[in-house]
Order: C-alpha cells, then sequence, then structure tokens
C-alpha cells in the first residue's frame, strides 16, 4: 500500500458515510464513542451467520469445529496483533468496560485488602473509575488520584508522590476520551513495576490509532472494545499476563468454563476459557478480527500520519474562531477535540450542528471527573480517523459559524 491514505477509495468501504442527515451529506464525527464499520467486517458478520453459524467449542459437527476454529484463529491473530506471548493470554469480553469489571473482581476484591491503595487518574472514563471507586467503598482501599495539568497532561510527578509500599494496583487510560492526551504509559508501567504495583492500561482510545505491543509495555493487564476500531459492538479484550490470570478466580459461572462438574462440587476449564462463561459473541469476535487485517492492510503508520494531519487542520481552523476554546492541549495527542463555544451549553450548540447534517458528541463524555476539574460541565467533541476529511473539518467550521451567529 502507498505511503499517504486514498481516502476517496477508503470511504467507499463504509456504508453508513454514503447518507444524507437533515438532507446534508453525514460527517461523521463522533468515532470516539464508536467508529463506522467497513463492508468487509459487516460482510464477514453475514459469512459467519450464513455459513458457519453455529455455537462454539464442544460440538464434534462440521459446523461446531468450524465456528471454534474461526473463533480460536481469531484469538491468535489478536495475540499476534498486540503481541502478547501467549494466546491464552487473550480473554474475549464485551468490551472495556466488562474487561476492567473482570479485573475489578477476580484480581481487585480476590488479592486486594484493606489499607492497600489503588491509584486512578482524574482523566479516566468512568469505565475505570467507578469500579475502582465501588471497591475502594467495599474494601477500604483508598482511591489516590493522578492530577492532570492545564494541557490536560497526567502529572508523572504527582503519581510518583501517590506511589508508596501500600499501593498495590495503577489503572490509567493509554489516551483520554475527552482530552485526547496521550500518556506515556510506559514511563508510568516501570515507575510502577519499580514498587511492584500490578498496571492496568485502558486502551479504549488508543488501539484504533497506533501499533499495540503489550511485551514492550509490560503492562499486566491492557484493555479494549471492538466497536472502537471498526468491529462490531459486545466483543472486546482482556489482555493479562499469564502469571496473573493463572491466579484469578474466575468472574462469572456457567457455560465454557467449567472442567467436571457434580453435585458435590466443580472443578475450572484452564485460560483463556476460565474468563469465557456462557456463550460468547462469536460474530464480534470474527468481525474483531477482520477489522484487524482491514487497519494492517492500510498500515498504522499511514493512518497515524493522516490523523495527525486532520488533528492539526482542525486545530488551526477552529483556535481561529472567536471565543471558541479547546480543552486538551497536549503535543501528544490523538485526532480529537474537546471545545466550547463561549458560553454556550454544549447540548445547544449540538443540536444545531446536528441539524447540519454533523455528527459531534456532547456532554460528559462519561469523564466527569476531570470536567470537574476544568470546571465545566460539558463540552463539544468531535473525534476524527481516517476515513474523514479536510472538507469535512471546514463543514464543521461552517456550522459552528452558524451557532454563533443564531446565538449572538
Ligand atoms: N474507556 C475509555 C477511554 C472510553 O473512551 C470508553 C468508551 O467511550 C470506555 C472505556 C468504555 O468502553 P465500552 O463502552 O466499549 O466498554
Amino acid at each position: 500500500m502507498a505511503s499517504s491514505l486514498d481516502v476517496k477509495n477508503i470511504r467507499k468501504d463504509f456504508p453508513a458515510l454514503h447518507q444524507e442527515i437533515y438532507g446534508k451529506p453525514l460527517v461523521y464525527f463522533d468515532n470516539a464513542a464508536t467508529t463506522q464499520k467497513p463492508r468487509q467486517v459487516i460482510e464477514r458478520m453475514i459469512k459467519y451467520y450464513e455459513e458457519e453459524n453455529c455455537n462454539i467449542h464442544r460440538g464434534v459437527h462440521y459446523l461446531s469445529q468450524k465456528a471454534t476454529e474461526a473463533f480460536e484463529n481469531a484469538r491468535r491473530n489478536i495475540q499476534q496483533f498486540i503481541n502478547a506471548k501467549e494466546t491464552h493470554e487473550i480473554i474475549f469480553t464485551k468490551g472495556t468496560t466488562d474487561s476492567v469489571n473482570l479485573v475489578k473482581t477476580s484480581f481487585g476484591e480476590e488479592f486486594l485488602q484493606a489499607g492497600d491503595e489503588v491509584i486512578v487518574s482524574v482523566a479516566e472514563h468512568h469505565s475505570n473509575f467507578v469500579p475502582w471507586q465501588v471497591l475502594s467503598e467495599k474494601k477500604n482501599i483508598p482511591l489516590r488520584i493522578i492530577p492532570v495539568n492545564d494541557k490536560g497532561e497526567l502529572i508523572f510527578e504527582e503519581f510518583e508522590k501517590l506511589l508508596n509500599e501500600k499501593t498495590k494496583l495503577l489503572a490509567i487510560t493509554h489516551t483520554s476520551n475527552t482530552l485526547g492526551s496521550i500518556v506515556d504509559i510506559k514511563k508510568f508501567i516501570d515507575k510502577a513495576h519499580e514498587h511492584d504495583v500490578v498496571v492496568l492500561i485502558d486502551g479504549a482510545q488508543a488501539v484504533m490509532h497506533k501499533q499495540l505491543d503489550v511485551q514492550e509495555l509490560d503492562c499486566d493487564f491492557y484493555c479494549f472494545s471492538g466497536h472502537k476500531m471498526y468491529a462490531p459492538m459486545g466483543g472486546g479484550i482482556l489482555y493479562g499476563k499469564e502469571k496473573l490470570l493463572e491466579k484469578m478466580p474466575p468472574f462469572q459461572y456457567g457455560g465454557e468454563m467449567v472442567d467436571q462438574v457434580t453435585i458435590k462440587g466443580t472443578s475450572f476449564n484452564e485460560l483463556p476459557f476460565k474468563f469465557e462463561a456462557g456463550t460468547p459473541n462469536v460474530e464480534a469476535i470474527l468481525g474483531l478480527d477482520e477489522a484487524i487485517k482491514y487497519l494492517q492492510n492500510i498500515g498504522f503508520d499511514n493512518i497515524a500520519k493522516y490523523e495527525k494531519r486532520l488533528l492539526d487542520y482542525a486545530t488551526e481552523k477552529l483556535l481561529k474562531i472567536e471565543g471558541l476554546r479547546i480543552l486538551g492541549t497536549s503535543e501528544n495527542k490523538a485526532s480529537l477535540i474537546s471545545f466550547l463555544i463561549g458560553d454556550i451549553h454544549p447540548y445547544d450548540a449540538g443540536t444545531i450542528i446536528d441539524k447540519m447534517g454533523i455528527a459531534v458528541r456532547t456532554g460528559h463524555h462519561c469523564a466527569q471527573p476531570v470536567l470537574d476539574h476544568f470546571e465545566v460541565p460539558g463540552t463539544i467533541r468531535a473525534s476524527m480517523v481516517f476515513y474523514n476529511t479536510f472538507e469535512e473539518i471546514d463543514r464543521l467550521v461552517e456550522a459552528i459559524m452558524q451557532v454563533k451567529k443564531m446565538f449572538e
């Protein structure tokens, strides 16, 4: 594939992009909430239902074996994609929230004691904040919070001050869904490990932008959702180091996670099945496998370069608008921009922008602690990916000018 992106052709792969909303061509800038799906992913799911549909594992008949093979093949591909050491370190979940909750229950509730401490950051999505807050309240485990600076970057020096002999877990985001800041997680992981602290990374906003290597990062857990990386909803990943997963008890009970069940007791299956109770979302995982192939075919370097150009262009254009304020100004940012237009409420602005056929997200983005920190109730968020164009950014700028005009 050539080094620059053929966006015009890429867009042909995404049927949902070619619709009119209120009589105007759709501009989809809500990619951080969920991305649109390429035809290849949609077709993979149709193929599954037309040719392979069957419950996986255990069945001896042809279809069951075919579906199982495709599912386990996806696991191997995902292992290679994130460079995990072992295939059984890949646990299929419903998504990031489910993955974090698995770790909270099977690791947090099992191994953390009253008086131990957990560190999170103020910039977490609620999915990587609330589970730890609940654990903290339930087991009397103080929750320590890494603050952010004015640019919306996690302050490493403050993190160092929070670390002590009681710290047992660090759970932080790789990329903030609200500010866009990309965290230098390697630095945090290495420092945490100096203190024998286990590290969970929420990669929900990171994996679709940049090639991931969990062995290089040396994180203990890494979570992400398929639907934010061009794959179906309802399928996600928990990566965990074997030595931790081995000693953790199951999260849920029933189905494929058992080994032997008698009326006297139950023994559990080995990794990764121990953590995969009930019928999994097979089509979502096959779709994720296909989405990864799609991204690899485009090339992560090409994606990163193009998305950076989109971010720079949009930032420059938006900053020229009088009264517009951007929240999250780190130099190391994903291609999303959170902003406010003067005193106009984000919901009012978002409603008018929507009427112009442009999908942006408005509100607290499930990250209320960080918005409290900046003392704003919410923002408007435009999140861009490789199928977006510079013309679409121009249309957003026009829409913002229209909003201003209506409120002035
Ligand atoms: N973490 C981050 C950083 C997110 O942006 C999101 C979703 O927006 C989540 C976690 C939760 O993801 P899911 O709803 O797919 O479980």
